[in-house]
C-alpha cells in the first residue's frame, strides 16, 4: 500500500507536486506489470501518472483532466477504442490530448498508418516503437506535456475572458438602468416644467385679451396690433407645449393595445374633428381596412395628425383631395394616406420625423414640428412602423404599419 492507501498495480504514485493534476499522465497497458514499469521510468523523470484498469476508467479520469494518455496498442482493441474516440469528441474546443501511443516493433509502415487512421479524429498522437530506451519515452512524454501545458493557456485565457466579458456586460447593465433613471427624472422634471408653463401662459393670453376688448378705444391702433400678437403668440406657444407634453407622455406611459377598426376611427374623426370636417368631401377612405393592434388615443392622434398634414401643405389655390388605403402583408397593414399637396423632396423623407423638424415658414404653413415625431414614437411603441414616400412634387403618400388585430 502507498501511504495514500492506494494498491501497487492499479495506481501509480501520486502525481509530481509540480506538474499538477491537470498535468498528470494516464496510463492504459493491458498488462499490470507493463503499467506499472512504465509509471517508475515516469516517476524517475518526476513525471506523475496514473494507471487505468481499462479503458471505460481512462475516459472517466480524461473527463477530470490529464496530461498526455500513454497507451499500449494491445490495449485499444475495437470496439472499446470508440469509447475513447467518443470520449475525446466531447473534450472543449480548446482541448487536444496528446496520444503516446506503444506500438509492437517490426510492423511496416502501412500498419503504423492504420493504426494512425484510427486516432484520426484525435488527433495529436505520436508512436513509440518497442522495444524503447526509457529516455525515448520520457522525451516524448515530455514533448505531450509541453503541448498540454499550452492548451490549459489558452483555456485560462478563455476563462479569463469569459470572466471579463461577463463583468463588462454586469457594468453595462448597471449603467444602463443608472442612465434609464436619470433620464426618466430628466423627462419627469422637464414634462413637469412643462406643464407648469401652461399657467402663466394662459394668464397672458387672457389678460391680453381683456385688454384688447375692455380698454380697446383709448389704446392707438398700433398698441391693439401689439396685443393681437402677444394673444397670437402665447396661443402658438401653448400648442407648442401641449405638442411636447403629448410627445414626452408617449415615451413615458404604458401603452396597451386592443383590435381596432382604422376604417370606424377615421370616419369619426372626419366627421368629427374641426380641422378635418371641413374637408369631409375631399377625404376618400377605402372599405373594409381589416383591423390592427394599436392604442386607442395614440392611433387617433397618429391618424389626426397625418390627414391634417395631408390638408394643410397644399399649395395655395389648390383644392387638396386626400385618399386613404391600405396594404397588407402576412403580418401587418399598412395605412395609406395619400396626398395631392406639395411633395417633401427625398432628401428630407427622414428628417421631417425628428421634433421641431420643419421644412418651410411658420408663415407660410404653421404648425410646431411635433406631429410627424408624435407620430413615429406612437407607432413604434405600438411595434409598427413609419414612412414616406414622395418624390418632391405632385403629392406625398405617408404610411404607418402596424401589427394585425
Ligand atoms: P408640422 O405639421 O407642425 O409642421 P410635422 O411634424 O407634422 O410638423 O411635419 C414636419 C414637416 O414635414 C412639416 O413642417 C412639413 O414641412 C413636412 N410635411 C409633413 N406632412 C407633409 C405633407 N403631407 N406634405 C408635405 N410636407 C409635409
Amino acid at each position: 500500500m502507498t501511504k495514500d492507501g492506494q494498491r501497487h498495480g492499479e495506481v501509480a504514485p501520486d502525481l509530481a507536486p509540480h506538474s499538477g493534476p491537470e498535468l498528470g499522465i494516464l496510463i492504459l497497458a493491458p498488462t499490470g506489470s507493463d503499467a506499472h514499469h512504465t509509471a517508475e521510468f515516469l516517476k524517475r523523470a518526476g513525471l506523475g501518472s496514473l494507471i487505468c484498469r481499462d479503458i471505460a476508467d481512462l475516459c472517466q479520469k480524461i473527463e477530470l483532466g490529464c496530461g498526455a494518455v500513454l497507451l499500449a496498442e494491445e490495449a485499444i482493441a475495437t470496439p472499446s477504442v470508440f469509447m475513447l474516440l467518443d470520449c475525446f469528441s466531447r473534450q472543449p474546443s480548446w482541448s487536444d490530448i496528446p496520444i503516446v501511443l506503444i506500438t509492437s516493433g517490426g510492423e511496416n509502415n502501412q500498419a503504423r498508418l492504420r493504426r494512425l487512421k484510427v486516432f484520426g479524429p484525435a488527433g495529436n498522437v505520436m508512436l513509440i516503437e518497442r522495444p524503447f530506451r526509457p529516455d525515448t519515452l520520457i522525451s516524448a512524454v515530455e514533448v505531450a506535456l509541453r503541448s498540454r501545458r499550452r492548451q490549459y493557456e489558452v483555456r485560462d485565457l478563455l476563462v479569463e475572458r469569459t470572466k471579463t466579458a461577463q463583468h463588462l456586460e454586469m457594468l453595462v447593465a448597471e449603467r444602463t438602468a443608472a442612465l434609464k433613471d436619470t433620464i426618466a427624472q430628466l423627462e419627469g422634471f422637464s414634462y413637469s416644467i412643462t406643464h407648469d408653463m401652461r399657467g402663466p401662459l394662459r394668464a397672458i393670453a387672457s389678460y391680453t385679451q381683456v385688454l384688447r376688448k375692455e380698454f380697446s378705444t383709448p389704446l392707438p391702433e398700433e398698441a391693439q396690433e401689439y396685443l393681437r400678437r402677444i394673444v397670437d403668440s402665447a396661443t402658438r406657444l401653448d400648442r407648442l407645449i401641449q405638442d411636447v407634453l403629448q410627445y414626452s407622455r408617449l415615451g413615458r406611459d404604458e401603452m396597451p393595445t386592443e383590435s381596432m377598426d382604422v376604417e370606424k376611427l377615421l370616419r369619426t374623426l372626419v366627421a368629427e374633428y374641426p380641422a378635418l370636417c371641413d374637408h369631409r368631401q375631399d377625404i376618400r377612405i377605402d372599405s373594409p381596412i381589416p383591423l390592427v393592434r394599436a392604442n386607442p388615443a395614440a392611433l387617433t392622434q397618429c391618424l389626426s395628425n397625418l390627414l391634417s398634414n395631408a390638408l394643410k401643405f397644399v399649395p395655395a389655390g389648390r383644392e387638396p383631395t386626400v385618399h386613404v388605403s391600405y396594404e397588407t402583408t402576412e403580418h401587418h397593414v399598412r395605412v395609406v394616406v395619400q396626398d395631392n399637396g406639395i411633395g417633401i423632396d427625398p432628401k428630407y423623407h427622414e428628417q421631417i420625423f425628428g421634433v421641431f423638424q420643419r421644412l418651410h415658414h411658420v408663415d407660410k404653413y404653421e404648425g410646431t414640428g411635433i406631429g410627424l415625431a408624435i407620430v413615429k414614437r406612437a407607432v413604434e411603441r405600438m411595434h409598427g412602423k413609419v414612412g414616406v414616400e414622395s418624390t418632391g412634387h405632385g403629392g406625398s403618400r405617408f404610411w404607418i404599419e402596424l401589427p394585425k388585430a
